[in-house]
């Protein structure tokens, strides 16, 4: 599923080249695409903003707020009218230098330029809303979001408050959208391992030093995301030749801190790739 890295790598590449624009045409080929309020309304609109919450994108405009939920295999790529690639982002499947639309292409935006905002979803669950601006942000906070990782404001004391009373594992407990907001099965891997953290330790049990020691690697493994790229795994395997993500996606292949093989297993039923040397599960 696309993260907050994804997400936010697309937004910015979508912020650099779609506000400004008018929205010319719009095609809708997967009617079950929309969840709620009239694709139509956008014809016309020129995009204002493009802003991201945890793991949804808001394409604001001067008429309505587009919020897109890209779900376990959403892809948006904007090419220009010569087909080049302006921002892409999401799913790696299709790749992102195939020809579009692809037959899971489900919504096609045509801008005032020429260029085009596909909408590719091979697994169908991905879902977009057209709202008036404040009933997207009523929608998003119903949702009772946990804090933005990436924010200044999301300091060690926020992430102990987070945590505290959870009796959960670690694990579960920063999936949890609602705890913060963002964060998926790799990245949430990366930062415990990072971290030095067994996924298993109860969340509501760490001290102030493994905080924020969690803290700092969550901030590392998503601003490494954001800045040197986002990770590169496809079909739960991480890519060959790349030392991003870590552990996730490397099911015995050597730790690169330790040298240990890396293990599998599940834990809250998503698989979890750990260094058993690095985050042994008893702490002294
Ligand atoms: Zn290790």
């Amino acid at each position: 599923m696309p993260e907050l890295p994804e997400v936010e790598t697309l937004r910015r590449g979508l912020a650099e080249h779609l506000v400004g624009r008018r929205i010319v045409t719009v095609e809708l080929r997967l009617p079950k695409l929309v969840a709620e309020g009239r694709l139509e309304e956008l014809e016309g609109a020129t995009v204002t903003g493009v802003r991201r919450r945890a793991k949804h994108l808001l394409i604001d405009t001067d008429r309505a707020t587009l919020l897109v939920h890209l779900k376990l295999a959403g892809q948006i790529a904007l090419r220009r009218a010569d087909g080049a690639s302006l921002a892409v982002g999401g799913h790696p499947v299709p790749r992102f230098d195939a020809p579009l639309p692809h037959r899971s292409t489900h919504l096609i935006l045509g801008l005032d330029d020429g260029s085009r905002l596909y909408l590719t979803d091979i697994r169908h669950f991905a879902r977009v809303w057209v709202l008036p601006a404040a009933d997207a942000e009523a929608r998003l906070a119903a949702l009772g979001l946990g804090p933005e990782p990436l924010d200044p404001a999301f300091t060690p004391r926020v992430l102990a408050e987070a945590l505290a009373g959870r009796r959960r594992p670690l694990k579960p407990t920063l999936l949890d959208q609602t705890r913060v907001a963002g964060l998926g099965n790799i990245y949430v891997d990366e930062a415990l391992w990072r971290a030095r953290l067994a996924p298993t330790l109860s969340a509501g049990d760490l001290d102030t030093e493994r905080v924020e020691r969690l803290h700092a690697a969550i901030r590392a493994v998503l601003h490494h995301a954001v800045t040197e790229g986002v990770a590169q795994v496809l079909d739960g395997r991480a890519a060959p030749g790349t030392s991003f993500p870590a552990v996730h996606g490397r099911e015995g292949q050597p730790c690169p801190r330790c040298g240990e093989p890396v293990r599998k297993a599940r834990i809250g039923g998503r698989g979890t790739y750990t260094c058993p040397s690095c985050q042994p599960v008893e702490h002294t």
